[in-house]
C-alpha cells in the first residue's frame, strides 16, 4: 500500500542568545511504495506488469514523456524468432514471451475487446542467409530444431524452396512459426502500461530517478520531474532497476560495480524505401517474395562487421514498404550517453547500410541497385553489452556479500531483449517475490542470467 506520511524531516533548532527558535517546522511529503520499478522500456514495463498481476502495488517511473524518443526499445519492429530448438534458452525466452503476450491480450480483452496478437507480432518467416563457412553452426541447431524450417545448401535448392537467386558461397535457412517474425516494442509497451493501469498500478512519465540510496532494508529515491524541474523524495520497500544503458549511473550508490559490467555502445539504424515507381511495377508474386525475405539475418559477408539484421517497418506515402537495417557489430564507444541518441548517421554508415540492403535484395534477382534505394531516415541507438553478451536478471550483491532480496536488476539486454521481453520480466518479478518454477528451461534461463553468474563475473 502507498502510505503518504507527512513527516517533518528536520526541525532545526538554533540557540541564539539563550533563546531557541524553530527555524523551520519543515514539512515534506514522502511517498512510500511496496515496489518501484525504474525504467519504462520493455524490461521495466514487463516486470511492472508481472508484479501488478501478482497483486503488488507498483509504481513505474520513466524519465521520458509517454511518447518515447530514445531508449533501446525505441521503434516498431524487432526480430522475434524461435530458432534454436529444444534446450535453447533464447528459443525458450521467445516462446515464453509469446505465451505471456497471449495472456496480456486476453487480460486487456476482458476489459475492452479490441486487442489482438497481430498488434504486437507480425508473423512472417524468418530468413537466415549466411556464408557457407557458417554451415556447421546451422547444422548444430538443426539437430534439435523442433519448429518447421527449410534449409537450402545450394543455389538450386534455394531456387526450388524459396524462388531466390542465392550465390554459391551462401546457405539459407527459413524458420516458419506462428508469431516468429517481428515484435513491436512500441505497441507492447503501450499495452503493458494500459494493463498496469487496469490493475491500479501507476506509471509516471517524465520522472527521472536522480539518486537511489539504501534506507534501512528498503530504498530511498530522489526523483525529478523533467518538465517542471521539481524534485521529491520516495521510499520503496523493493526496487527493480530496468534503466537499460543508464544502469551503471542509476546504481552508483548501491551497486557501483554495474558501471563496469554494463558497457553501453552506440549502434545505428537506417531506413530505406525502394523507388515507388519500380515497386508498383513488380508482379504480386515478386512483392510476396520480397515480403518473405524479411525479417532476416544476413551474414553472407563472413566478417562480424559485415553481418546485419533487416526487417520491414512502415511504408512511404506512396505505399512502398520501408526497409530497416542495422549491424549487430556496427558498434562504437559513447562519449555522452545523454546526447548519443541525437547523433546523425555518418555518410559511411549510410553507405554501408545501402550496400548491405542492395546485397540482400539481390537474392530476389529483380535488378534493384543501390540507386533504387532512397534513404528515408536513420537514428542512433544503444546496446547495453555485458562481457559475455548474456543479460543479467538478478538480485544485487550487497556489502556483506549477500544477495539483496529487495533490489533486482534487469540489464545488459544488448540485441536480444525484445523477443524475450515478457520472460525476462517474469523472472525479475519472481526474484522480487521469492517465486520459482520447476520447469527445467525456466531454471536454465534463470541460472544463465542470475546471481551466481553475477558473482562469478565480479570475481573476474
Ligand atoms: C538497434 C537495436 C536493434 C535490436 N534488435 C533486436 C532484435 O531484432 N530482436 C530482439 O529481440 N532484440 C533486439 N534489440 C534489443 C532490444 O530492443 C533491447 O534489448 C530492449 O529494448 C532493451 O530494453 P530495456 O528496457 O532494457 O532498455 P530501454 O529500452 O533503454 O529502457 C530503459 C528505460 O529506462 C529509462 N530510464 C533510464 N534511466 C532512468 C532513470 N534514472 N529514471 C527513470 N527512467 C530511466 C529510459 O528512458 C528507458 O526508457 C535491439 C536493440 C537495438 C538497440
Amino acid at each position: 500500500m502507498i502510505a503518504l506520511h507527512r513527516v517533518c524531516l528536520a526541525v532545526r533548532l538554533l540557540a541564539v542568545s539563550g533563546v531557541i527558535f524553530a527555524l523551520a517546522a519543515c514539512q515534506q511529503e514522502v511517498e512510500d511504495y511496496d515496489v518501484i520499478v525504474i525504467g519504462g522500456g520493455l524490461m521495466g514495463s514487463s516486470t511492472a506488469w508481472h508484479l501488478a498481476r501478482a497483486g503488488q502495488n507498483v509504481l513505474l517511473l520513466e524519465k521520458q514523456a509517454s511518447e518515447y524518443t530514445e531508449g533501446s526499445s525505441l521503434g516498431e519492429a524487432r526480430i522475434a524468432r524461435s530458432l534454436g530448438g529444444e534446450g535453447d534458452i533464447w528459443s525458450y525466452m521467445h516462446n515464453r514471451t509469446v505465451a505471456e503476450v497471449e495472456e496480456l491480450i486476453a487480460f486487456l480483452n476482458s476489459h475492452e475487446p479490441d486487442h489482438s496478437m497481430n498488434d504486437i507480432y507480425t508473423t512472417s518467416p524468418v530468413s537466415y542467409v549466411r556464408h557457407h563457412s557458417h554451415a556447421s553452426r546451422i547444422e548444430d541447431i538443426q539437430q534439435n530444431q523442433v519448429d518447421r524450417y527449410e534449409y537450402a545448401r545450394t543455389p538450386q535448392e534455394a531456387d526450388e524452396l524459396f524462388n531466390l537467386n542465392m550465390p554459391p558461397d551462401t546457405i539459407m535457412w527459413r524458420e516458419y512459426k506462428e508469431h516468429s517474425g517481428t515484435i513491436n516494442p512500441r505497441a507492447l509497451i503501450a499495452y503493458l502500461h494500459k494493463a498496469l493501469a487496469l490493475l491500479q498500478g501507476n506509471v509516471q512519465y517524465r520522472n527521472q530517478v536522480d539518486e537511489l540510496t539504501r534506507d534501512g532494508s528498503g530504498y530511498s529515491l530522489l526523483v525529478t520531474n523533467t518538465e517542471s524541474g521539481a524534485s521529491r523524495q520516495l521510499r520503496a520497500a523493493k526496487v527493480v532497476s530496468a534503466a537499460g544503458p543508464y544502469t551503471g549511473r542509476l546504481l552508483e550508490n548501491v551497486a557501483p560495480y554495474f558501471e563496469s559490467l554494463i558497457n553501453p555502445q552506440r549502434v545505428f539504424l537506417a531506413f530505406f524505401a525502394i523507388d515507388p515507381e519500380m515497386y508498383q511495377l513488380w508482379a504480386e508474386a515478386d512483392k510476396q517474395r520480397f515480403r518473405d525475405l524479411y525479417p532476416a539475418i544476413n551474414s553472407t559477408d563472413p566478417t562480424p562487421a559485415g553481418s546485419f539484421f533487416t526487417m520491414l517497418e512502415g511504408q512511404t506515402p506512396q505505399g512502398s514498404p520501408i526497409i530497416k537495417i542495422g549491424g549487430h557489430f556496427q558498434r562504437s564507444d559513447i562519449s555522452d550517453l545523454d546526447s548519443v541518441w541525437q547523433e546523425e548517421l555518418t555518410e559511411a554508415e549510410i553507405q554501408w547500410s545501402r550496400e548491405s540492403t542492395a546485397r540482400h535484395l539481390s537474392l530476389l534477382d529483380l535488378e534493384i541497385g543501390e540507386e533504387d534505394l532512397s534513404y528515408v531516415r536513420g537514428y542512433s541507438c544503444v546496446y547495453s553489452l555485458t562481457a559475455t553478451e548474456f543479460p543479467y536478471v538478478t538480485r544485487v550483491w550487497n556489502d556483506p556479500g549477500e544477495p539483496d532480496p529487495n533490489l533486482v536488476v534487469v540489464a545488459g539486454l544488448s540485441g536480444v531483449g525484445a523477443k524475450g521481453a515478457l520472460a525476462y520480466g517474469q523472472i525479475a518479478a519472481d526474484l522480487m517475490l521469492g517465486e520459482d518454477e520447476p520447469d527445467p528451461m525456466y531454471q536454465k534461463a534463470r541460472a544463465a542470467f542470475g546471481y551466481d553468474r553475477l558473482v562469478s563475473d565480479l570475481s573476474h
